[in-house]
């Protein structure tokens, strides 16, 4: 089964729990959103189809024990569980970078999805697949990109609502946007309020500037 893969390569995980670790990603072509700070916007259409045999064959060269799956969205792609799960059984530590709006249970559960709930800032907020809440494992992550108040608002509401899955102890990623919500601001009022997630700076984009990536 083929991929539409727009980039492979190596690099420092900047956006989850595990930034800061040595990396391989690999990035896959299409997006069904058009999120306002999109930084990826090269992916939504350019990339070359791989077998998942030619994927592995490449992130292998690496010799790098954790392998990032994203996008775009990567679940948009009919062979991503595939690949995911072949990943997993050869020993990667395997992470997947989702978007929120599509149906997160057809992964292997051994894989650390990580996951957007998009806020109102984003210009797509209307389509979160909210159902995901129940289908997170201990180990994955939600993340909120914050723009500013109104996303702050939208996202602590979220978390203290009835909908929220009480039982969940996963993490919950809070990321300034970048040149939009100055960090420090954010940090003030996750203390305010006393709210028990991780402020995260995208930290790929504090060691290369000038280089996009990410979501
Ligand atoms: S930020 Fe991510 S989800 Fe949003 S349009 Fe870009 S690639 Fe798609």
């Amino acid at each position: 089964m083929n991929l539409k893969v727009n980039e492979i390569f190596y690099s420092i995980q900047g956006e989850s729990s595990y930034a800061g670790l040595p990396c391989a990603f690999i990035r896959l072509s299409g997006c069904n959103l058009r999120c306002s700070y999109c930084d990826t916007s090269y992916a939504y259409d350019q990339g070359e189809p791989m077998s998942i045999n030619e994927i592995i064959e490449q992130v292998d060269l690496f010799r790098c024990p954790l392998v990032e799956v994203t996008g775009g969205e990567p679940l948009l792609q009919a062979g991503t569980p595939s690949l995911i799960e072949k990943l997993l059984n050869r020993g990667y530590r395997v992470l997947l970078e989702t978007n929120g709006s599509l149906d997160i249970s057809r992964t292997d559960s051994r894989c650390i999805r990580i996951m957007d709930i998009k806020c109102p800032g984003s210009c797509e907020s209307d389509k979160n697949d909210l159902a995901n809440l129940r289908r997170l494992s201990p180990h994955d992550q939600i993340k909120f990109v914050i723009t500013g108040k109104k996303d702050y608002e939208f996202a602590k509401q979220l978390i203290r609502s009835d909908g929220w899955p009480s039982g969940w102890n996963g993490t919950i990623l809070f990321s300034p946007a970048y040149n939009a919500m100055p960090p420090a601001t954010l940090a003030e009022w996750i203390l305010q309020d006393h709210l028990d997630v991780r402020l995260q700076v995208q930290l790929h984009k504090i060691l290369w500037p000038r280089v996009g990536s990410g979501r």
